[in-house]
């Protein structure tokens, strides 16, 4: 079976995957605009029988495989996916290809999926005779907040006009540095939350400190809000369809006997649903000036969205499920019982498109994995052994929907 066969064509070219994610380790660039990677990936690719589409928006880049076995009528589509861009945080891990640029570090592993992207790419390649229909690698910059998977759909990279619509489907890998080596794990619906932010400004009126009752203090407003909203989110929703309110700064004052004019309040909101989505937004504004007007204050609620939910079709899943099993073995395969609260802008390609991520484990092979750090931890590892197993489901998920479609 051709799946099976994959497994040794990656392992067979590990060291090219190795290498160019060590390159990206050691020059980690941001948002939307990581030039030396793209050229990394270009030059890591240009041997092969690719096309490539960029656009004006970003520097993320789309190569495109045509399969050459007939399809008998009209070829199905898939697009692989993969983010480039890294961290501004400072990396510990003593690594010899440690970031050698100060303050930013690949510490979400997106080196890795762009080189295991990119040895699906190899892999197919040598393989092209056996496909019939057409591979998009999307190799994508700006994940971390920057929207680089919109800009990349805006820009038309993805296709989208009726002479060249959409793939048909889309598949995305992201490592976990904390689970078990070689896992693959996902879960049709709901896999990763919405992520937006909010910004909450009390406004009093300050004064003397010794003097409250001639003022307006901004400060224990802010402070019943914060609690309110913790209530908000426990007796106004359906603790079955989980929400995520956390506020992660507070600022007022600027002295000991000096009642501030304005408190503020931000933080980060997590829902799983479009409903939910909406509603914490109204229902938000309507505790804070509920409380800020029981305290003679007023209260201005700002929302800035961020990435929507990452839903994960359930037929993708089932198409990543048999062929993790069939490539890696029955006990590689885990369904993911709950949602995680994290957020990926790959969810603006599954609002688009039928698809799934899938998280593979990197926990050093061997090691108690549970005590591994996590992504965004400046000691943060990547097991690279399990890069050669991400290509081959990678590549083994876009051989099977090409061969059968969503059963
Ligand atoms: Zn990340
Ligand atoms: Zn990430």
């Amino acid at each position: 079976m051709l799946t099976a066969e994959l497994l040794a064509s990656a392992t067979a070219i590990a060291d090219n995957i190795v290498s160019l994610r060590r390159a990206i380790h050691a020059e980690p660039e941001l948002g939307l605009h990581t030039p030396k990677t793209r050229d990394k990936v270009r030059a890591a690719l240009a041997h092969l029988p690719l096309e490539w589409r960029s656009g004006p928006s970003t520097t993320g880049e789309v190569a495109v495989l045509q399969g050459t076995r007939p399809t008998g009528g009209a070829g199905r589509r898939v697009l692989l996916r993969g983010d480039m861009d890294a961290l501004p945080m400072p990396e510990q891990t003593g690594l010899e290809f440690a970031s050698t640029i100060e303050g930013r570090m690949h510490a979400c592993g997106h080196d890795a999926h762009t080189a295991m992207l990119a040895g699906a790419a190899e892999v197919l390649c040598a393989r092209r005779d056996e496909l019939a229909g057409e591979v998009m690698f999307m190799f994508q910059p700006g994940e971390e907040g920057y929207h680089g998977a919109r800009f990349m759909l805006e820009d038309g990279l993805l296709g989208g006009t009726p002479d060249y619509p959409l793939p048909d489907a889309a598949f995305a890998l992201h490592v976990m540095s904390n689970a078990p080596f070689g896992m693959i794990g996902g879960r049709a619906g709901a896999l990763l939350a919405a992520a937006d932010q909010f910004d909450i400004t009390v406004t009093g009126r300050g004064g003397h400190a010794s003097m409250p009752h001639d003022t307006r203090d901004p400060v224990p407003a802010a402070c019943a809000i914060v609690t309110a909203l913790q209530a908000m989110v426990t007796r106004r929703f359906n603790a079955a369809d989980a929400v995520v309110v956390t506020v992660t700064r507070m600022d007022a004052g600027t002295a000991h006997n000096v009642i501030a004019d304005q408190a503020s309040l931000r933080g980060t909101i997590r829902t799983l649903s479009p409903d939910h989505r909406a509603k914490v937004r109204e229902l938000m504004r309507e505790v804070a000036n509920g409380i800020a007007a029981a305290h003679g204050v007023t209260a201005e609620v700002g929302i800035t969205e961020g990435f929507p939910v990452t839903i994960c079709d359930g037929r993708a899943v089932a198409l990543g499920r048999e062929v993790t099993r069939d490539i890696l073995g029955e006990d590689a395969w885990k369904d993911l019982p709950a949602p995680i609260m994290g957020a990926e802008d790959f969810a603006y390609v599954l609002e688009k498109l039928p698809g799934a991520m899938f998280f593979l484990g990197v926990a050093p092979s061997g090691e108690n994995w549970s005590q591994c750090c996590g992504l965004h931890s400046s000691r943060m590892m990547v097991d690279e052994g399990a890069l050669p197993l991400g290509t081959a489901v990678l590549a083994g998920c876009a051989t099977r929907f090409l061969e059968q479609g969503f059963t």
